[in-house]
């Protein structure tokens, strides 16, 4: 291919439109990959609805069409050459701000990163609904050739469960066989569901809606038991739900994806811990109740580059046993594809929409 496919949002709202664009010279340390599947969740929805010009696109998997001079090998070694199948990171860090230098222990770090397929700004190969991307710099992933490629768009997401819970863990707050509660209604809280299984957590709880696909979902991935939040609508119900269903007490842990932290401050035993990892809305938080109940309240946000590796792995390993194809549809790279896909992910019909731009590769 001479020319390359891309899909802008010129306006906020509008739906992509097809452009072509000229493969990029690429400047030493840069990599043109190919895109071989782009999912697209519900804040990729939201991202379209309010940032132009945008090519969209955060969690793409792709092989390496061609390098710039003095990139051989990707962020742990491996050799990288034309064809490589590889995941690159959506958050690029710039690498020489203040927090790139010293990196902080538990934030994310980087004043001002590069956000492939988030970023508004002048619309190149910059996001995953493409035929290939731009990547100037930073971490690039090889990808096991046993992996089915297209399953290497969830590490991001599920990299971000994984600090969620370390950030527990660190503390000693999550060891195997603990309860875990998560609310929320996306493809990550579902990811969070089979992070908590797969870092050994004993009844997993989840609290979101609608049944279908969500808490199907959920219970599939490993959840106990759920609530539906579209039908037991009272916040006091839902808590007294969960600490019969957890022996009386309350969870060890609630992971809380959405705005209902204080009902999930509430769900907790004595002494339990609450991570919060992306909220929509004002939320008080219950001070007295933190205090009375000796509770602990960490936050999470993002994922940093050494945790796509332990994401990778994760998928890897569970992929027998969670059928990760449930929660997504599938779509062709066209308009009339992405506008599908759109639909699906607004209508809330499937948590993850999954546009396939090489069925032959992806997987
Ligand atoms: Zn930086």
């Amino acid at each position: 291919m001479s020319e390359l496919r891309v899909a802008v949002v010129e306006q906020p709202g509008a739906p992509p439109v097809i452009r072509l664009l000229d493969r990029p010279l690429l400047p030493a340390g840069s990599a043109l990959v190919t895109v071989l599947a782009c999912a697209l969740d519900a804040e990729d929805a939201r991202l379209l609805a309010s940032a132009a010009p945008l090519v969209p696109g955060r969690h793409f998997v792709g092989a390496i069409d061609s390098l710039g001079s003095g990139l051989t090998e990707d962020a742990t070694g491996n050799r990288l050459r034309p064809g490589t199948p590889v995941l690159v990171p959506s958050v690029i860090p710039c690498g020489t701000c203040a927090l790139c230098r010293q990196p902080p222990r538990h934030a994310t770090g980087c004043l001002s990163p590069l956000r492939l397929g988030a970023d508004a700004g002048p619309a190149g190969l910059s996001g995953g609904l493409a035929d290939a991307v731009f990547v100037p710099r930073g971490a690039i992933h090889a990808l096991p050739l046993t992996l089915p490629p297209w399953l290497a768009t969830l590490a991001e997401p599920l990299a971000t469960c994984l600090r969620a819970f370390g950030r527990a863990q660190e503390i000693g707050r999550f060891p195997p066989g603990s309860s875990v509660v998560v609310t929320g209604h996306d493809a990550t809280a579902l990811l969070a569901v089979v992070v908590a299984r797969e870092l050994g957590a004993g009844q997993i709880l989840m609290i979101g809606g609608p049944d279908t696909p969500f808490l199907r979902l959920a219970r599939r991935f490993g959840a106990e038991a759920t609530i539906d939040t579209t039908e037991v609508t009272d916040p006091a119900e839902r808590i007294a739900i969960v600490r019969e269903t957890i022996g009386g007490r309350g969870a060890d842990l609630a992971l809380v994806r959405d705005a209902s932290g204080s009902d999930a401050l509430a769900m907790l035993r004595e002494g339990g811990t609450l991570v919060t990892m992306g909220a929509d809305g004002p939320d008080p938080a219950p001070w007295s109740m933190v205090r009375d109940r000796s509770l602990t309240i960490l936050g999470a946000e993002g994922f940093s580059p050494a945790e796509i590796p332990v994401a990778l792995g994760m998928i890897y390993r569970a992929r027998t046993r969670i059928d990760f194809a449930d929660m997504h549809a599938r779509f062709p790279f066209t308009a009339a594809g992405m506008t599908s896909a759109l639909g699906a992910l607004n209508a809330g019909e499937t948590p993850r929409a999954l546009i396939v731009q090489r069925p032959d590769l992806a997987g």
